[in-house]
């Protein structure tokens, strides 16, 4: 394995002059230099071959003893030095002072085919961030995270990426649901890869002490190195950075609301400077259309991170940018104007959206109206989201909407009279306006099935597999990863993955309701 290492972000910024690994407050430093936990019994239980390709390593190397132990933390990469970086951050509303890196060490930076990758491992073991917790991680939430990242990226939706996922052969000790009864799990090690991994966080916790001079730094070192188009430093590339920050936020949170992904925990240090889907925690999938819904059991009282919610919380976190950035610019009013189009810019995206979701591309004064007919409709009884934009695309109107989408119903048995009429009603009104689309059919089709996808990743799905590799059977994790390299194609042979959730599943822990405990 010979990587190209690259020395940008340990190179050009200034790190903490404390090497010693104990948990403290770490000032005037962007990242602390740690070295990763041995392990006891490392193995390798996957490994992202498209990742592997991106980096430059091959199938064979993947597989030698040297792979596994620099992936794992037991081998440090010859000259190179892992760091753990210092950031804060907003959690659930309030400022909750340093955070930093806890249980994720950042072991190198490579250049490959022109581009430069961070590659970083969760659950390593403790770092000066890791405040009272161990740094480990658990094989569920490892297998989640390696899972979800590399789907999001199938998807098309901007994310970090996945590597490898490990064992560590350490037990952790867990309290999945913080009721008092903490037991052994295995311990995992997943190999995370992102061009970076700054957060808004990175850059508040130097607003927060008034450190304008570090704050300078950073932010000169993140415009030369992943938004260098925006030029030389200046007031006014700090305001142009903002406001690509922003509307590379409304991307990513329009994206989710595409396909019915609720992060679960958008607190500030979750938030990535470069608009990427980061840390996947108790994140969860729609299967009823429902606003309100949050798959995080920590949230349950004030749901503050629902799916409804989630432009909503990329506006309030980006205010919290704005206020880290402020320093820097000193003038409030062009911050304000970039918050104030993110909102113009979310009505006109979601419209956009919606009407693609619906096959809808001329336009019709009436479609916001349709669409949010259609959305109170889909909340009246718990209708599967995926399953429904799906069986959609198949819709004519010679065909009778309210039976074609049947399968998406979780109780048909009783659907009132009064749905009935509704659904009917709204596919009148559907039929209509499709009459004013010069589209054939078969292209609204084509158009709709690749951009509603067929298979997500379910929360039970993750379950199931979870379930077999905890019995030492990692056959179901290759499966769902091979699955959702495609999630808009048909795939036959998956077929049995285009379902709603079982009953079994409804209030099953990892199913449909998940704490923060990893
Ligand atoms: P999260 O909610 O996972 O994004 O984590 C919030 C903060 O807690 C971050 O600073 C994490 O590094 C830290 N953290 C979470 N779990 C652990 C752990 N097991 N050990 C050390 N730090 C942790
Ligand atoms: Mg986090």
């Amino acid at each position: 394995m010979n990587l190209t290492i690259r020395e940008t972000f340990t190179k050009e910024l200034p790190s903490d002059n404390n090497l010693e690994n104990s948990r403290r407050q770490v000032y005037e430093a962007v990242f602390s230099f740690v070295n990763p936990k041995k392990t006891s019994s490392p193995k390798v239980i996957h490994v992202s071959d498209e990742m592997l390709e991106s980096l430059g390593i091959s199938t064979a190397e993947s597989k030698t003893d040297f792979f596994r132990d620099v992936f794992t933390g037991n081998v440090i990469y010859p000259n190179t030095k892992p760091f753990a970086m210092c950031y804060g951050g907003h959690q659930f509303g309030s400022w909750a002072g340093q955070l930093g890196d806890g249980r994720a060490i950042n072991l190198f930076e490579i250049e490959h085919q022109n581009k430069n990758w961070h590659l970083q491992l969760k659950g390593a073991g403790e770092t000066p961030y890791s405040r009272n917790a161990d740094g480990l991680a658990v094989l569920r939430s490892s297998i989640r995270e390696y899972l979800c990242s590399e789907a999001m990226f199938h998807l098309g939706i901007p994310t970090t990426r996945a590597l490898s996922l490990s064992l560590s052969g350490d037990p952790v000790l867990r309290d999945v649901m913080y009721n008092g009864n903490p037991a052994y799990e295995k311990g995992a090690i997943v190999t995370r890869v992102a061009a970076s991994f700054l957060r808004f966080g990175n850059y508040e916790i130097f607003a927060s002490r008034n450190d304008k001079k570090y704050l300078k730094i950073l932010v000169d070192f993140t415009i030369k190195h992943h938004f260098p188009h925006l030029g030389n430093p200046s007031k006014e590339t700090y305001i142009q950075f903002f406001n690509e920050v922003a509307a590379r936020t409304l991307t990513l949170i329009i994206h989710w609301q595409r396909v019915g992904f609720v992060h679960g925990v958008m607190n500030t240090d979750n938030m990535s400077i470069l608009g990427l889907t980061i840390d996947y925690g108790p994140y969860g999938w729609l299967e009823g259309f429902d606003f309100g819904w949050t798959p995080n059991t920590t949230d349950r009282q004030h749901k503050r991170y629902r799916y409804g919610n989630q432009p909503n919380i990329g506006l309030w976190n980006l205010y919290q940018l704005a206020n880290a950035l402020f320093p820097l610019i000193e003038e409030a009013a062009p911050l304000e104007a970039i918050l104030e189009e993110y909102k113009t810019n979310f009505e006109s995206q979601s419209l956009q959206m919606m009407k693609t979701k619906l096959g809808l591309f001329s336009s019709d004064e009436n479609d916001q109206k349709l669409i949010q007919n259609l959305e109170d409709t889909l909340q009246l009884t718990e209708t599967d989201m995926t399953i429904f934009f799906r069986l959609l695309s198949d819709f004519s109107s010679e065909k009778n909407g309210f039976e074609l989408i049947q399968e998406a119903f979780y109780d048909v048995e009783n659907i009132t009279e009064n749905i009935k009429s509704k659904w009917q009603n709204w596919f009148e009104i559907y039929a209509n306006r499709l009459q004013n689309e010069s589209i054939s059919t078969f292209e609204r089709k084509r158009k709709m099935d690749a951009f509603n996808p067929k298979y997500v990743l379910r929360n039970y799905m993750a379950q199931l597999a979870i379930d077999s590799a905890n019995l030492k059977d990692y056959s179901l994790i290759d499966e769902l990863f091979q699955l959702l390299k495609k999630p808009y194609d048909e795939q036959p042979k998956y077929q049995k993955w285009f379902a709603k959730r079982p009953e079994w599943a409804r209030d099953k822990v990892g199913c449909s309701m998940l704490s923060c405990s990893s």
